[in-house]
C-alpha cells in the first residue's frame, strides 16, 4: 500500500487541522513501523517509472507552509530522520493571514525555507501562488499560479519545483492540460494506492490529517483491510 499523509499544522492551536507535536511524533513513530518512508520525489519517480514494487512505501507531506513546520514539525522530522515536503503557497510566505472565521495562520519565512532545504531533509514544493480553486478559473490564470509560484522558489530557494498539491485537492482534466507542460506530479484526491493499482501522476491521492483523526483511527488508515472496506462500504 502507498500512503502519503497530508499535514497542515503541528501545534496547540484549536486549528481543525493541527496536530500536536506529542500525537505527530507517535504518528510518525507508528508510520515508520509499518512502512518505508521515502521523499516525495522518490515516489514520484517510482510512479513514472512504474515501479512501486511490493514494499509498503509512505511519504509526509504538509500543506500551505505554516511557520510550526520549521518550529514544531522539523525537529521531530530529524530526530526520527524522516524526509517530508511542504507545499508552500508562495504569495504568503512571511506573512500572518486570517482566515474568514478568525483564525490566524503565520506563515514560513523564506529563511526558514532554506533552512530547511539546506538540512537536505525537507523539501520545497509549490501549492500555488495564491491558493485558488484551480476549476473554477481561467487557463492563463492556472499557468499563472504555477508559473508566479514556480519563479519565486526558483529564486528564493535556487531550485525549479515540479510537484505540485492543488490547492483545496481541485483539480480535473483542464487544470491537468495547463500545468503538465511545466510540472511533473501533482497530489490531489483523497485515498491511498492499494497492492496493484496503477496511479495517474498528476492524481496521486493523500490522507489529510485533523483533529478528527485520533490513534485508533489513525492505526485503521495504516492497515489496506480497513480501506478495502471503506470502498465496499461506499460503492
Ligand atoms: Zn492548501
Amino acid at each position: 500500500m502507498i500512503l502519503n499523509l497530508c499535514y497542515h499544522s503541528v501545534s496547540y492551536t484549536d486549528y481543525m487541522y493541527s496536530i500536536s507535536p506529542e500525537l505527530f511524533e507517535r504518528q510518525l513513530k507508528m508510520l515508520s513501523k509499518k512502512f518505508k518512508i521515502i521523499s516525495v520525489q522518490e515516489l514520484v519517480e517510482r510512479i513514472r517509472s512504474n515501479n512501486l514494487g511490493k514494499e509498503d512505501y509512505a511519504t509526509v507531506t504538509f500543506d500551505d507552509g505554516l511557520e510550526d513546520n520549521y518550529t514544531n514539525a522539523f525537529p521531530i522530522l530529524q530526530k526520527l530522520s524522516i524526509p517530508a515536503t511542504i507545499f508552500i503557497i508562495t504569495d504568503l510566505i512571511g506573512k500572518v493571514h486570517t482566515n474568514p472565521s478568525g483564525f490566524e495562520s503565520r506563515f514560513i519565512s523564506w529563511e526558514h525555507a532554506r533552512s530547511l532545504c539546506d538540512s537536505g531533509l525537507v523539501s520545497i514544493e509549490s501549492h500555488t501562488h495564491t491558493h485558488p480553486y484551480l476549476t473554477t478559473i481561467p487557463n492563463q490564470a492556472i499557468q499563472r499560479e504555477v508559473s508566479n509560484s514556480k519563479s519565486l522558489i526558483k529564486k528564493e530557494l535556487g531550485h525549479v519545483s515540479k510537484i505540485l498539491a492543488y490547492p483545496k485537492g481541485d483539480f480535473d482534466e483542464r487544470v491537468i492540460k495547463n500545468i503538465c507542460p511545466t510540472i511533473d506530479a501533482a497530489f490531489g484526491p483523497s485515498g491511498v494506492l492499494l497492492k496493484g493499482e496503477q496511479c495517474d501522476v498528476y492524481a496521486i491521492p493523500r490522507v489529510i490529517l485533523s483533529k478528527k483523526i485520533g490513534l485508533v483511527k489513525y492505526y485503521a488508515l495504516l492497515h489496506p483491510i480497513s480501506w478495502r472496506i471503506k470502498r465496499l462500504c461506499c460503492k
